[in-house]
């Protein structure tokens, strides 16, 4: 007799563990579900383990045998997100409405079908600060993550909602269904010829096709670039690469953006809860998402360079980036440029202590979304202990270290540090470095004396540090 386990992935099929959730697709062995899962049941002390399931056929045989042998929870993936829904003894409305179900939660008689993906997307935006309230929308594509979005975006009060695609008919059979299902006529399909149809306007961009996955894909639509300019904040639901060619550019418009690993995270979570009957602390939800950040990024290919003023932190992290082809941040400008002021500024108007809370929350930004990144630091970046630990989890610490008249010798003639900016700035500087040296080594995976060595050789032995 078969049982639902014969179709559990190499290495799941002898788990001990008592109650069992776990996936159904098809492909199904790189699943990173088992990630979100097993950290959530690790960190609630619930003993639970997740198993991926290859189903290539026979679904609803295989619902009902997960049923019958006990299975708590399902998620459900590609290809059979629509259906499953002919092998569940109910079906929430949302998911009704969207035409596909995620997860499956056990009752009495059979499993209930959900779609998580819809809130996940919601939740992990809303973590992001990006509201879609009363916000005007363009969708771009209109496959079934599309579907899940204009859903989304009618659910959470959108104002108006664009879906623009590559094909018209499937962009209007959402628009249909949408305007039915909400007894509105805010949303409008719209042609990617027909793109200038769209009213000049401010608008929350979510780019729902599959363009962006492959290396050598461009922009979603190639339509002129004063179409982008439109967006105030954008989403991109693919997540690896971590940075498409659209949120690329969105990135260099500096609008506010986010890609899809936390619409990833909180379906999951989402999941997880309905399974549990339980509520996911958004501390736990943020930790949850560091690991699942690093196994599909992998932190450790960033860069970060700490020391004091002067050090070189910013000429050897450019230099990194062009010849080595990383991004590059510097947290110093980064803040200026979101504060519109410079440092100088933001230390005379609001004090150290203010910028210093601007370091952290830009050290936690760029701790979810930097891959292959150079992050030159502000000098009294890793004094905060909080920031210390942000630091090593970014990626790769390098104290690049110099002595205090090194350190004066380049930075005497600039007028851009409110630190010196005091009678004896060569004093202040020695004090300064002998104070923070045990600090910056302590934070630092590697640390690089830079007095006498030129930009060239210090950058390749980061490289090689870092490799
Ligand atoms: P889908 O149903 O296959 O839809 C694909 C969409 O991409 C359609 O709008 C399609 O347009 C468009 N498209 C495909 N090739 C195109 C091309 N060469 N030029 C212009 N448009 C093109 O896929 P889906 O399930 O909606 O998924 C879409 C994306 O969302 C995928 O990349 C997936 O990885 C991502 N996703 C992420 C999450 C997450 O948790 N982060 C969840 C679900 C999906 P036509 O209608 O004209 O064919």
């Amino acid at each position: 007799m078969s049982s639902i386990f014969d179709y559990a992935i190499e290495g799941y099929e002898t788990n001990l563990s008592s109650k069992k959730i776990g996936i159904f697709g098809n492909p199904i062995k790189h699943t990173l579900s088992p990630i979100i899962h097993d950290t959530l049941s690790e960190n609630l002390g619930i003993d639970e383990k997740y198993i991926p399931f290859l189903i290539e056929k026979d679904l609803k045989k295989c619902v009902d045998m997960a049923f019958d042998e006990g299975i708590l929870g399902l998620n459900i993936t590609v290809p059979h997100k629509q259906n499953v829904i002919q092998a569940l003894v109910e079906v929430d409305d949302a998911a009704k409405a969207i035409g596909a179900v995620n997860t499956l939660v056990r009752i009495s008689n059979g499993y209930k079908g959900y779609n998580t993906d819809m809130p996940g997307l919601a939740r992990a935006m809303f973590s992001e600060n990006i509201a879609i309230d009363n916000k005007n929308v363009i969708i771009i594509g209109a496959g079934g993550a599309a579907r899940a979005v204009a859903y989304m975006c009618n659910y959470y009060n959108a104002n108006q909602i664009y879906i623009i695609n590559r094909t018209y008919d499937n962009a209007k059979k959402i628009v249909d269904d949408m305007n039915f299902a909400f007894d509105t006529n805010r949303n409008m399909p719209i042609s990617s010829d027909n793109y200038s149809a769209i009213p000049k306007d401010k608008y929350l961009f979510i780019q729902c096709t599959s363009i962006g996955l492959h290396e050598k894909d461009g922009l979603p639509l190639i339509i002129g670039d004063s179409f982008y300019d439109m967006a105030e904040a954008a989403v991109d639901l693919i997540y690896n690469p971590a940075e498409t060619p659209f949120l690329k550019l969105m990135k260099d418009k500096n609008i506010p953006y986010m890609n899809g690993l936390k619409m990833l995270l909180y379906q999951g979570i989402m999941a997880y809860e309905l399974w549990n009957d339980i509520n996911v602390s958004d501390e736990l939800g943020e930790m949850v998402y560091k690991t699942l950040y690093k196994a599909v990024y992998n932190n450790s290919n960033n860069i970060v360079l700490v020391g004091y003023m002067g050090s070189g932190k910013s000429t050897i992290g450019k230099y990194i980036a062009k010849e080595f082809g990383y991004n590059f941040i510097d947290t110093d400008e980064y803040i200026e440029l979101k504060q519109k002021m410079t440092i100088n500024d933001i230390f005379a108007t609001y004090g150290e202590e203010y910028f210093r809370n601007l370091e952290t929350e830009v050290l936690r930004e760029l701790n979810g979304k930097s891959v292959k990144t150079v992050i030159s630091t502000g000098g009294g970046m890793p004094v905060k202990k909080e920031n210390q630990e942000i630091l090593r989890d970014i990626g790769k610490v390098i104290y690049l270290a110099a002595k205090s008249e090194t350190i004066y010798d380049r930075v005497k003639n600039s007028t851009n540090r409110p630190l010196l900016a005091c009678k004896n700035p060569r004093k202040k500087i020695e004090e300064m470095i002998k104070t923070r040296n045990p600090i910056y080594s302590s934070v630092a995976d590697y640390i690089i004396e830079t007095d006498e060595q030129n930009i060239k050789d210090i950058a390749s032995k980061i490289i090689a540090l870092s490799c």
